[in-house]
């Protein structure tokens, strides 16, 4: 077997609110640095999207794809909207299929030509028969949040899901949540969970800053579809993400003034914020206290371990006082540190510590308290993202340690 690192789940530059830069060469380019192996297209039944795919990238292997012999491979995938606002993540068997599946799902859109991200008139059961046509696997993206995802509109993957519910085998947790959170729900502990960046832009700090390990005999997309199966030995080793706290929508807060409300309050105040009339969003946090059977997680055998990393630009920034995160300090001090240890995601997650504090003693010791679980957060909410902190101004609403890899 062998370990690949996946990041399922990015945006290219023609879904909304994205980066110009968001195009396979300069992708590729950053997902080397960064250490991933594996990244999703995203956007696949865009049809300039497809395009710019079939021109620039060639078949390695059944369903993975490369770009001038570049290191980057990639995996065919895209995310549309149903018509409950409901947020699908598809992993495709290859182009060709997804340009299969723009064709079935013309007539179900009014944006399909010119979204990255389409909306469909069509629901998710409805859904899962078209993707069964070209064998796309479906699951849910970022599960929990509250404007575009499963558990905003229903309160089981069955109510969405139907008579296909048999056939999704996996859930995004999304930045906001986590094994920890997602374990405490009973429905959820067979199916695997995909840690994916969501991405915006091609930068580190954002691709891969959430991210799959996955173990396979070879890369493929047979082979990936028995990984998020557990088939035969093969499965994700290792979900790689934020702290919770970290996520735009984990405690409910005003979407205007960010104001923190705990679930209680916001019911009494009628979901609208004292202070400026906002409207208050239910957090993540809360959403899994409700759907939860338990107050603690249960975590199936096949569970691999997650761990909670900080992208190394916010390190960066967190001992340099430079909030900028692409600017051009932090930017030299990211590439020596990339120069001297390899990529990224080897500096945050598998290179000895003390090989790191060697070359830059301060982000070292970032790194090492993020690895034992002592990293403080100011936790994010209502769209604003939370903050890791070097101070006491900690507030405590969701406080669990983080556990080591050991402790599965
Ligand atoms: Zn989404
Ligand atoms: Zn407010």
């Amino acid at each position: 077997m062998q370990e690949f690192n996946v990041d399922f789940h990015i945006h290219s530059k023609y879904s909304g609110g994205t980066s110009g830069k968001m195009e396979l060469p300069v992708i590729a380019k950053q997902a080397e640095l960064k250490g991933l192996h594996l990244v999703g297209t995203g956007d696949a039944t865009n049809p300039d999207w497809l395009r710019h795919m079939k021109t620039i990238l060639s078949e390695e292997s059944s369903g993975v794809y490369s770009f001038s012999r570049g290191e980057t491979r990639f995996i065919v995938t895209s995310e549309v909207e149903d018509n409950k606002r409901v947020h699908h993540l598809i992993i495709f068997p290859s182009i060709s299929a997804a340009e299969s599946l723009h064709e079935m799902l013309l007539r179900h859109s009014n944006d399909i030509m010119r979204e990255g991200r389409p909306h469909l008139r069509i629901n998710g059961e409805e859904l899962v028969d078209y993707a069964r046509d070209v064998d796309a696997l479906v699951g849910p993206a970022h599960v929990f949040t509250p404007w575009t995802a499963l558990y905003k509109e229903y309160d089981s993957l069955g109510e969405c899901y139907g008579d296909n519910l048999g056939e999704i085998k996996f859930v995004e947790l999304g930045l906001s949540a986590d094994t920890y959170m997602a374990d405490r729900i009973r429905e959820l502990r067979d199916l695997t969970f995909m840690s994916n960046s969501d991405t915006h832009s091609p930068w580190p700090h954002r691709l891969g800053r959430e991210f799959n390990r996955i173990s396979l005999k070879s890369l493929c997309f047979d082979e990936v579809k028995r990984s998020l199966t557990n088939v035969g030995g093969r499965g994700v080793v290792l979900n790689v993400g934020l702290n919770p706290r970290e996520g735009k929508y984990h405690l409910t807060a005003c979407t205007r003034c960010f104001m923190k409300f705990r679930l209680t309050d916001a019911v009494e105040l009628k979901w609208r914020c004292p202070e400026c009339r906002g409207l208050i969003k239910k957090g993540v946090s809360d959403r899994i206290n409700e759907l939860a059977s338990g107050d603690k997680p249960k975590h199936p055998v096949h569970r691999p371990p997650y761990i909670h990393i900080l992208p190394l630009a916010e390190v960066i920034s967190l001992v340099s006082g430079i909030s900028t995160l692409t600017s051009k300090k932090i930017n030299d001090r990211w590439s020596s540190l990339v120069e001297c240890l390899g990529t990224e995601i080897n500096i945050l997650v598998d290179s000895d510590i003390s090989e790191v504090k060697k070359v830059d003693l301060e982000v070292g010791k970032v790194i090492e308290k993020f690895r034992s679980g002592r990293m403080r957060y100011v936790a994010g909410g209502g769209g604003q993202y939370g903050k890791p902190t070097l101070k006491e101004e900690e507030d405590n609403f969701y406080g669990r340690g983080q556990r080591h890899i050991g402790d599965f």
